[in-house]
């Protein structure tokens, strides 16, 4: 899996501490994305966020997308860019999570 695209979707209800992944606007965000960059492989492969604070994934995080992947056939990521450039990126297949790796942006 390689992400090379990340697209935005405001919740305007977010604070420093939550968010809600609002699914309507998440498709249509993606349908545009995929519209625009068109390339045939492209397509959800999961969620990113940030955080305002140096910390990992929270537990509601993995809690989010170990639920979500669920859904899916295929595993889905998790991507928290944490404050001071870490992204911390994490997988769930069929309910289960790990740590994929820690990077350095
Ligand atoms: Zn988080």
């Amino acid at each position: 899996m390689i992400v090379r695209s990340a697209v935005e979707v405001v919740d305007p209800a977010a604070s420093g501490t939550s968010w809600i992944r609002r699914e309507n606007l998440a498709q249509q965000a993606l349908d545009r994305a995929i519209a625009t960059l068109g390339h045939p492989w492209m397509g959800y492969v999961g969620d990113w966020h940030s955080h305002p604070a140096p910390c990992e994934a929270s537990a509601q995080d993995l809690k989010s997308i170990r639920s979500a992947s669920r859904a899916y056939p295929r595993p889905l990521l998790l991507i928290v860019h944490r404050s001071g450039g870490v992204l911390d990126i994490r997988a769930a297949r069929r309910g289960r999570s790990q740590t994929v790796l820690e990077v350095t942006a």
